[in-house]
């Protein structure tokens, strides 16, 4: 552990009713601001999905603040330590859902939602047969890591989360389902929608990657690679037995864990790339985004046309040879 871990990240939500949530938000950005929290929070009527970063004072006293509000008492944080805030700025939004996922019927996890498993009997259930583990999550967070096993639907965002089951469910009829997500949101309107859908035994991991990575029993275990975050970091570890890398570079196919940003600012496509590779590639996912008039790699690099020329073309010779 390194020595100056005086910063915490915050991870939490919580399903409840808000009656305003244009005026929570406004009010409630004052008060992030006033105590110096950076992240991103959104506010619906359905309830609060926050992370912030802040000093170990200042996250202390979110979380007791928040504590104090009945609707927010028994809110969990996830907590992570940090030597650095997270964030750049503090947003506080108001939003339609939580989670965007747009279904025609809205799915009320307090209605309706999956068997909740803890770390350890969500560890259990894995092992067992018939079973399968669904990540809730999109491709490129399953890329960087997942647990061992579990199917990846081929998504980009989580609203075409159930168009994909719908078009796979011959991989769970008849299946005992196990489905997971960061920090548990997306998973408490997912597995609910699950049973809505017709799957009769459906379970979700209780707080998520997040939470199973810190359990003292499971010590993240059956986990491979990294988590996904959304803030700063990127990746976070999960498995503290051992470290098994699963993403791939872009370029290249050789183990990388490290996210990047296309240079064509109206692309923006993140995907794994080594130091090197982005050099070479010009931190671009493809040729027509090397050449984009506002490519930002090339702009950063203050490179001449000349010699955008000469390195596509050794990147053509290159290419022709393999
Ligand atoms: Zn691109």
């Amino acid at each position: 552990m390194s020595e100056n871990l005086n910063y915490k990240v915050l991870l939490y939500y919580q399903y409840v009713t808000i009656e305003d949530p244009e005026q929570f938000a406004s009010e409630h950005l004052t008060f992030c601001k006033e105590l110096g929290l950076k992240g991103r929070i959104l506010v619906a009527a359905e309830g609060i999905n926050g992370t912030v970063s802040g000093s170990i004072e200042q996250t202390n006293q979110y979380m007791e603040m928040m504590h104090n509000d009945p609707r927010f008492a028994d809110m969990p944080f996830k907590i992570d330590d940090a030597d650095k805030h997270a964030f750049k700025k503090m947003h506080v939004r108001p939003r339609q859902e939580l989670v965007t996922f747009r279904l025609e019927d809205d799915v009320n996890p307090k209605e309706v939602t999956g068997n909740y498993l803890s770390p350890e009997e969500f560890y259990e259930a894995m092992l067992q047969e018939d079973t399968v583990v669904l990540d809730a999550r999109n491709d490129y967070e399953f890329d960087l890591g997942h647990f061992r096993g579990a199917i990846r639907p081929d998504i980009t965002t989580f609203r075409e989360l159930p168009d994909w089951v719908r078009e796979n469910k011959h991989q769970f009829e008849g299946k005992k389902i196990l489905t997971y997500c960061t920090g548990g949101i997306r998973c408490e309107k997912f597995s609910g929608w699950l049973l809505e859908e017709g799957f009769e035994d459906v379970s979700q991991l209780h707080g998520g990657i997040v939470t199973y990575g810190k359990d003292p029993v499971v010590q993240g275990e059956l986990w491979d690679g990294q988590c996904y975050v959304f803030d700063e970091r990127i990746a976070v570890p999960v498995n503290q037995k051992e470290h098994v890398i699963v993403g791939r570079d872009y370029f290249d196919g050789e183990p990388c864990e490290r996210y990047i940003n296309c240079a064509n600012p109206e692309c923006n496509k993140q995907f794994l790339s080594s130091e090197e590779n982005e050099h070479k590639y010009l931190r671009s996912c493809t040729d027509e985004c090397r050449v984009h008039p506002r490519n930002l790699y090339i702009k950063e690099h203050e490179l001449t046309e000349e010699e955008v020329q000469t390195r596509l073309q050794a990147l053509e010779k290159e290419m022709s040879v393999n």
